[in-house]
């Protein structure tokens, strides 16, 4: 379970996040959508301790992320993150991208690192493009590797942001097949998106983000169907 409670961050004089409160359970999806500059990413950022915060609390799993005695690293095993801009080792094969963290951060086996590489990257359909360099692939293969190289390290959630959003349209899809994909499977995610069509077929619920307030929370069908919040109502219009 992630606990985010009262949560305030800010950057200078701009306060970015303005008391967030908000509990994921395992086995839940939550996305996230809003406006430029709502603080989608900064929480995203907060919650696996790249970020600090100013007040409040987010705990994982009864961790507290910003505590002095807690032990990031370990924390951040459990939180798997994949960002909009995949940055790739581009001297390695799409399989020793993958093998490279639970190497290194797990100290498995090179055979236990392969075999755990080999079996996310076919579940991510690429398979067949283990010795493959990353800059030969697609836009939508290189983040469907991101995704293997997250789940190679077993994490319990798992945090997307905007991972379509560099794409070209027609690559889209199969990243967000991908993500329905591990959605379906019980895997505990927050998506940051701004595809409303996939945020309305895979999420439990979904937060609308403005100016650093969660203005809304609630499952798909309510908040797409009957939004309450005036901005959630502007944002809505202008992205249909
Ligand atoms: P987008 O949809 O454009 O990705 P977002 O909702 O993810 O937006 P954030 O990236 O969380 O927004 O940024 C929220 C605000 O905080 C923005 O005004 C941004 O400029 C500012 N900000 C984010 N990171 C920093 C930083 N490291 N230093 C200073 N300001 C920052
Ligand atoms: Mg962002």
């Amino acid at each position: 379970m992630i606990e985010i409670e009262n949560v305030r961050k800010s950057f200078g004089s701009l306060e970015v996040l303005k008391g967030i409160n908000l509990t994921v359970q395992k086995g839940e999806v939550l996305t996230i959508i809003g406006g430029s500059g709502s603080g989608k990413s900064t929480l995203l950022t907060c919650i696996n301790g790249l970020e600090t915060i100013d007040a409040g609390r987010i705990v994982v799993d009864g961790t507290d992320v910003h505590a002095k005695a807690t032990d990031l690293n370990k924390l951040r095993r459990k939180l798997g993150i994949v960002f909009q801009q995949f940055n790739a080792f581009p001297h390695l094969t799409v399989l020793e991208n993958v093998m490279l963290a639970p190497r290194k951060v797990l100290g498995q086996s090179k055979a236990e690192a392969e075999a755990m590489a080999v079996k996310q990257l076919t579940h991510v359909g690429l398979g067949d493009k283990l010795k493959v360099y990353p800059n030969r692939m697609s836009g939508g293969q290189q983040q469907r590797m991101a995704i293997a190289r997250a789940l190679a390290m077993s994490p319990a959630y798992m945090l997307f942001d905007e991972v379509t959003s560099a794409l070209d349209p027609q690559l889209v899809g199969e990243v967000l097949d991908t993500l329905r994909m591990l959605a379906s499977e019980g895997m505990t995610m927050i998506c940051v998106t701004h595809e409303m069509k996939f945020a309305r077929e895979v999420s439990d619920r979904v937060a609308f983000f403005h100016k650093g307030v969660m203005a809304e929370i609630a499952p798909p069908e309510t908040l797409f169907g009957a939004p309450k919040d005036p901005e959630l109502q502007n944002f809505l219009a202008a992205t249909h």
